[in-house]
């Protein structure tokens, strides 16, 4: 497979037709798969926010009060307002913000930039990034990911992950298939989204390259079941339940 970044894309604004802009940049093919940050979604969507949108209520007082203990660090309440907004649950308070947005998706902030944002404090994630994803892969007439840069537990270091996708499953399922020693796997469920996000957020890169959106080419998803399943339900979640317990000591 190859993964080729779509080249001399412009600033994107509110409104801007991204599929055309693509379109004008390359002749996709069916079996291709575009990647796009949502970071350039967010920006057609419309959300570019300032700090002076928030004003910020008790509780988001009291969280950037509390934060500001914890890190020494100045912690502005309106961007604390601004992540709550954003989240169905806080699954932290301290050390940093972690919470589920209510789209689904685990990350710090709730996914809120404050990078690649000209003219506004605050670029948030789009609002639905699978309906978003949806939109832009009918317009094109490829499957689409929609990706964001987010950190993880047990390991040091940022990667792409998808946070909407539409055209193709989320998962391959390789369970009753055989390995090499004809062993039927039991549990494989490989989430073949987020390992195309990963590849296409190393090739789009995280600063100032202008290369938001990328071509998997000549990959294919083969003969195998496939799901939609990714955001892990409360009731599955072990890290979720545990995070709800956790009480953050310093
Ligand atoms: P995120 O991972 O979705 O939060 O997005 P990043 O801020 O890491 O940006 C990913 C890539 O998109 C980088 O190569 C940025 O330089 C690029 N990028 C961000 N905004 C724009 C834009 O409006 N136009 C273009 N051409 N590139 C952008
Ligand atoms: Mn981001
Ligand atoms: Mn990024």
């Amino acid at each position: 497979m190859e993964a080729f970044a779509v080249e001399d894309l412009p600033e994107i604004g509110e409104g801007d037709d991204l599929a055309a802009l693509v379109e004008e940049r390359v002749d996709l093919r069916e079996s291709d798969v575009l990647c796009v940050a949502s970071t350039v979604v967010s920006k057609v969507e419309g959300r570019k926010a300032d700090l002076a949108d928030f004003p910020a209520g008790d509780r988001a007082r009291s969280i950037a009060e509390r934060l500001e203990s914890v890190t020494g660090d100045e912690k502005d309440p309106r961007f604390a307002q601004a992540v709550l907004e954003e989240s169905e649950e806080l699954l932290t308070e301290a050390p940093f913000l972690l919470v589920v947005t209510r789209f689904g998706h685990v990350t710090v902030n709730a996914g809120i930039d404050r990078s690649n944002v000209p003219g506004a404090d605050l670029l948030l994630l789009p609002e639905d990034p699978t309906a978003s994803a949806r939109r832009l892969s009918e317009a094109l007439g490829v499957p689409v990911v929609v990706t964001d840069t987010s950190g993880r537990p047990f390991r040091y270091g940022q990667r792409g992950v998808v946070v909407g996708w539409h055209g193709l499953p989320a998962s391959r399922d390789w369970r009753g298939e055989t390995d090499r020693e004809g062993r039927e796997m039991e549990a494989t469920v490989q989430s073949v989204v987020d390992e195309l996000a990963a590849a296409a957020n190393l090739v789009a890169g995280e600063g100032d390259g202008g290369t938001p959106a990328v071509v998997i080419r000549d990959w294919t998803f083969g003969d195998h079941e496939g799901s939609d399943n990714l955001f892990r339900t409360e009731a599955d979640d072990l890290v979720r339940q545990a995070l709800r317990e956790w009480e953050f000591e310093g």
